[in-house]
């Protein structure tokens, strides 16, 4: 791919600079055969740092550039044999992972946009009597691998089974968490059939037009929302973050079909020892329904037990940007954001924060946003329900004083 600016036509107006995401273009002056002359036309070049995002290509009113592109790829199998919205339904020790049944909602959505049914892919042992609750949750059909093997993840074993369920069904999109076990054996899956993988999605949608599957998700550092499809290959694949979508009311009059499916899985390369889980007194930022957040606007780590006390008050978990996360003052456990957690309590209480892209798509489908922060012009006051502009060091212990005393 390359970016061509036509330079007859290039009129040096700059609102394609506005454009883009990267500075990589400039304004220079250049003689008829482009070469540097102070007295000539004012044209865009575009520098090293440019990776052919195309951002710039739609702003230019003087159709002065074009993103030439490979020949479009064809498509590898017949799109029209693939059929269903899948969502890969994840148990440990028998217990259905929320991030499912949150997907399961979202699945509904897409399957009835897309008039066809939503199946759960149950994998595990000993888990029959469980498939219920999947269609409560909104699946018309459960798929149903119970074996031994199956009983704790294995990723050999669960990328062998879920890939032949591919081949022999051909659903037409595939979901699944992007949890530990999803980020492990579902780009396998990928790999095995031969398609594309989108990891950690923030939006899904089914485009009216072409019936694809539009998958939204920061990219380029957070820098800007990307909405990719997979027009040649199925099935259409992605993963998406606990708490991105909201889980719907389970509708326990709801029954389905369960089909069982046979699997000849034999132990794979690797065996699971023991399984410990993680120790924390702490409340868990993913789970919470109330988080008071802190950012570099605290101003050091003994600054966080203004955090905890307040919390302590409400029953809340402590939450941190990144930038507090990365100075040392608190764990990366705590991290709220793109490369944290994704979250969406009831109350989020973002203090000394300034609300960077990177944090806000962690945190902004909290129900009530409070942001605490000095400088009123700070970007988290665009997405906050209640703002207030002050000195945190004063505020939070107001506050955790009034609810003590209260
Ligand atoms: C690829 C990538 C991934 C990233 N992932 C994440 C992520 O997951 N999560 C994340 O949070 N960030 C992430 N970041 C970093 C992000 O871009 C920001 O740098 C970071 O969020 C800034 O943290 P901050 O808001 O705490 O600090 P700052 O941006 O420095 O903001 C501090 C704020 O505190 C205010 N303040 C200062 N003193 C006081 C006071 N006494 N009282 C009240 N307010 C005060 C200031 O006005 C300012 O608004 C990522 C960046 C990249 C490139």
């Amino acid at each position: 791919m390359s970016l061509e600016i036509i330079q007859d036509k290039c009129t040096g107006c700059g609102l394609c600079l506005k454009a883009c995401p990267f500075g990589s273009l400039s304004l220079e002056m250049r003689d008829k055969v482009g070469a540097p002359h102070p007295k000539f036309k004012r044209i865009v070049m575009v520098d090293v740092s440019c990776n052919l995002c195309g951002a710039c290509v739609p702003t230019c009113k003087f159709e002065a550039m074009k993103l030439h592109r490979p020949d479009e790829p064809q498509p590898s199998v017949n799109l029209a044999d693939f059929k269903g919205i899948w969502v890969y339904a994840e148990q440990r020790e028998g217990v259905i992972q929320d991030v499912s049944f949150e997907l399961l909602s979202k699945g509904r959505e897409l399957a009835d946009a897309r008039q066809t049914d939503l199946v759960a892919v149950f994998l595990g042992h000993n888990i029959r009597e469980k498939a219920e609750e999947l269609f409560h949750h909104g699946a018309d059909k459960v798929l149903l691998v119970d074996h031994p093997v199956l009983g704790v993840f294995d990723s050999d074993a669960y990328t062998d089974i879920f890939a032949e369920l591919v081949k022999k069904h051909k659903p037409e999109v595939v979901l699944a968490g992007g949890t530990s076990v999803g980020r492990t054996f579902i780009p396998r899956v990928a790999i095995r059939v031969k398609t594309g993988l989108t990891a950690d999605c923030t939006g899904l949608d089914i485009d009216e037009k072409d019936k694809l599957l539009l998958q939204t998700r920061p990219a380029f550092g957070g820098n800007i929302m990307a909405t990719i499809i997979c027009p040649n290959h199925r099935p259409q694949m992605a993963t998406v973050r606990h708490k991105v979508f909201k889980k719907q009311k389970p509708d326990t009059a709801r029954k389905g079909q369960i089909i069982e499916e046979a699997a000849d899985l034999k132990a794979g390369r690797s065996k699971v020892v023991d399984v410990i889980h993680e120790m924390t007194n702490e409340i868990n930022v993913a789970e919470a329904d109330i988080i008071v957040s802190g950012g570099r606007g605290l101003g050091g780590p003994e600054k966080f037990q203004l955090l905890f006390d307040l919390a302590h008050e409400l029953g809340a978990a402590v939450g941190a940007s990144r930038g507090a996360v990365d100075a040392g003052w608190i764990s990366s456990f705590h991290q709220v954001g793109q490369t944290g957690k994704t979250v969406c309590p009831k109350l989020y209480i973002a203090c000394g924060i300034s609300g960077a892209i990177q944090h806000l798509v962690g945190m902004s489908s909290s129900d009530m946003i409070v942001a605490i922060n000095k400088d009123p012009a700070a970007p988290i006051f665009d997405v906050a329900d209640y703002g207030i502009v002050g000195d945190l060091n004063e505020i939070l212990p107001m506050l955790t004083k009034v609810l003590k005393e209260g």
